[in-house]
């Protein structure tokens, strides 16, 4: 399907890659891919006990002397399907297909994995080749970097000689990514005591809201869900009628929430009462935020969903106001967005919180916040903060999914020579920037500190869903600036 595009080679790696189902925590096929691709070459490589595959090339003629550089990569992909497309991406190779207008690589009804399935074929087109000249060569291929890192976590230092590390994990093809930022998920939870009352029910709910992505969309202003219904029930001001079931919202930790809602039991009077109060609310509220959420909407609507706090229709097990108002004067107070801009890259998010999710387990409202920030100390303040104020709300703090940061280093040659290698192939001045996003390097530099990093790769488009697309002609410019930055590397011994 791909063999008329350029360059030639890597294509046919990445074609070959697509056939192999690959998704996290399905690594078996890809690793023996790898393994069996180094065998036929006649090349060194190492299966770590984690399934990482390392692969050895020497330098070429005249760059012995230079140092190992490193092409990094990871295995797994994001394994999407649409509903109906039939795939069993657990067992199916992709449909890889090429746009109409040309453009374009994708999988017909699924993610294409050019994330990171790319960088793998870039590093395999490297080692198979006879015409390149470079230093001595490690491709480093990590696993389950999309579920927890778990490869680059367990990457074991002793098995990677090369110090200059690139990471091909970046989808913005111009763009050089010299630091990210670590991150940290906060935990409050809230035990609630519950009475039981009889009434119907009312669902408030605030939906519509724009969401993205925890880290590299948090400074576009968008407004939390979760936060809002809390400011929605705060502003109804409903004091001891407001009698809730549960509380509810967001799906995951690292996405700004979309919607969330709260279910309550009222009586007839309450029911007026709230109903007044919510138009009240809305009158007030709504228009603060619909300039910054064009789409957002409050809700109040009867609902029979009583869930398993119905003790029968008509009766519920409610918690009672003390335990609601800790809940609501923790998301009222808990910071939310940007806490700090960076001083170096200048005018990039440094620090920052997302308030992910919101679930009511049983007697329990637990709280999920994702805090990132480029700088150690201030990730861990933001989280100390966080659980300060849990604690004052009356609920306990746990901390989990701890990953550092990749702190940009002022002196860098792997950048320097990666921008005078862009200059010349391209004429014009990339951009370095920092991500404030997770990456692998994060991880890699914790376990060798003396890595000089950078993280790059071709444009793609819409990655971890079935519209991910990767450009045909950026993943050509992009091998060729990666043959000169080799070549450069090799020279500068
Ligand atoms: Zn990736």
């Amino acid at each position: 399907m791909l063999e008329g595009l350029k360059p030639n080679k890597v294509w046919k790696y990445f074609e070959e890659i697509c056939a192999i189902p690959h998704g996290s925590g399905n690594i078996g096929q890809i690793s023996a891919y790898l393994r069996g691709f180094a065998e036929e070459h006649g090349l060194a490589y190492i299966a770590e006990p984690c399934g990482n595959v390392i692969i050895r090339k020497d330098a070429t003629p005249g760059c012995e002397q230079a140092p190992a550089i490193v092409i990094q990569g990871h295995m797994d992909m994001v394994a999407v399907a649409d509903e109906g497309c039939g795939k069993d991406m657990t067992k199916d190779g992709l449909d890889v297909a090429i746009s109409e207008d040309g453009q374009f690589v994708y999988a017909k009804g699924t993610s294409l994995g050019g994330d990171d399935g790319i960088a793998l074929a870039y590093g395999l087109a490297v080692l198979a080749a006879d015409n390149l000249v470079h230093p001595a060569i490690e491709l480093v291929a990590t696993v389950d970097e999309e579920t927890g890192m778990d490869g680059a976590r367990e990457l074991l230092a002793e098995d990677v000689r090369g110090r200059r590390w690139l990471n091909l994990d970046s989808e913005d093809e111009g763009v050089l990514l010299a630091g990210c930022a670590g991150g940290l998920t906060q935990k409050s939870s809230f035990s609630v005591s519950r009475d039981t009352v009889s009434g119907d029910l009312l669902r408030i709910a605030v939906t519509g809201c724009r969401g993205g992505h925890s880290g590299t969309e948090i400074d576009k202003n968008r407004a939390n869900a979760i936060l809002l219904l809390a400011l929605l029930i705060r502003e109804m001001d409903c004091g001891k009628m407001l009698q809730p079931l549960w509380i509810a919202g967001g799906e995951k930790d690292n996405a700004i929430p979309t919607s969330a809602e709260m279910v309550i039991c009222v009586n007839d009077y309450e029911r007026y009462e709230i109903c007044r109060a919510f138009d009240r609310a809305e009158r007030t509220l709504l228009p603060a935020f619909r300039r910054q959420e064009p789409d957002v909407a409050f809700v109040l609507e009867e609902t029979k969903e009583g869930g398993e706090f119905m003790i029968r229709e008509g009766s519920y097990r409610v918690m009672n106001p003390a335990s609601v108002e800790k809940v609501l004067d923790f998301l009222l107070l808990v910071p939310f967005g940007v806490s700090a801009m960076s001083t170096e890259p200048k005018g990039l998010v440094e620090t920052s919180n997302n308030v992910g999710i919101v679930r009511t387990i049983g007697d329990t409202v637990v709280v999920d916040s994702s805090v990132r920030s480029m700088v150690p100390i201030r990730k861990k303040q933001l989280g100390d903060k966080i659980a300060l104020l849990t604690s004052l709300c009356g609920g306990i703090a746990e901390r989990h999914s701890e990953y550092p940061g990749w702190e940009f280093r002022p002196e860098s040659p792997l950048r320097e020579a990666w921008v005078e290698t862009y200059r010349e192939v391209y004429g014009e001045e990339p951009v370095v920037q920092t991500i404030h996003a997770g990456l692998e390097c994060g991880l890699i530099i914790e376990h060798m500190p003396e890595t000089d990093a950078i993280s790059f790769g071709p444009n793609i488009f819409d990655i971890h869903t079935t519209k991910e697309r990767m450009e045909i002609a950026s993943v050509e410019r992009t091998w060729n600036l990666l043959v000169k930055l080799l070549e450069r590397l090799g020279e500068k011994a």
